[in-house]
């Protein structure tokens, strides 16, 4: 193949290889893909949440518990004190003591059950967030197979085409291939048009009669005129 012809046959391809790339860019699986993580990541963070509070509540019951016991041992050695006095101040004055202890206590075991409580409900709650974990990683394995059954033959075909533009690229000189690429990027993805009639096919303008002529009695490639992107005025088969 001439470089004309090979020129247009990369631009074919890329132009190919954009579209299929970007089949497999709006498959509605990868959309349903991305969706589902977004809601694990959500999800995953109401997990930790509960988690802390859950960490704190237990924290606050420990705390609550020791008190307790501290209580119980006080209130039980007033008790004693009590039993070896005979001295009525001295046991008028314990019991006030014991009074507030055991006050003390009891607020702290009403306080206690409250906690047990919350922490149930909590632990219920991270119960169900882990179900809800669980569906969603189902649902997005389920996804992602469907995205590969799909996806999988875009894939291939796209691998396809890159594989011959390669070849394509390859075979062209290398200051048209590097011409052509910089066009190509700075102008949208096209490249390259070729004259049909007076018309170049890349920006559609016509041309005027005097710039045909200087292109038909140049090179096979040259430049548009009008849109400056390469234009093949012939290729092998013209
Ligand atoms: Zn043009």
């Amino acid at each position: 193949m001439k470089q004309a012809a090979l020129l247009l046959e990369l631009q074919r391809l890329d132009l190919e290889i954009t579209h299929s790339r970007k089949r497999l860019e709006e498959l509605p699986e990868k959309q349903a893909i991305l969706d589902l993580r977004h809601k694990i990541r959500d999800v995953s963070a109401l997990r930790r949440k509960a988690e802390v509070l859950v960490g704190k509540l237990n924290a606050d019951l420990k705390a609550h518990q020791d008190e307790i016991e501290g209580l119980t041992v006080k209130i039980d050695a007033e008790q004693a004190k009590i039993m070896s006095t005979s001295d009525h101040r001295e046991v008028a004055s314990l019991t006030r003591e014991m009074d507030g202890l055991r006050r003390r206590k009891d607020k702290l075991e009403m306080e206690s059950l409250g906690l047990m409580d919350r922490i149930d409900k909590a632990t219920v709650q991270s119960a169900t967030i882990d179900a809800a974990i669980e569906q969603l990683t189902q649902k997005e394995g389920d996804a992602i197979e469907r995205f590969k059954s799909v996806g999988g033959a875009l894939q291939t075909e796209t691998a396809q085409l890159e594989a011959q533009r390669v070849k394509v690229a390859a075979a062209l000189e290398k200051p048209t291939l590097s011409e052509y690429e910089s066009i190509r990027e700075s102008k949208g993805g096209v490249g390259v048009g070729r004259l049909e009639s007076d018309t170049c096919s890349a920006c559609r303008m016509s041309l005027p009669a005097e710039r045909i002529s200087h292109l038909t009695s140049g090179p096979d490639i040259a430049i548009c005129p009008q849109c400056h992107r390469l234009i093949v005025v012939r290729t092998d088969d013209e």
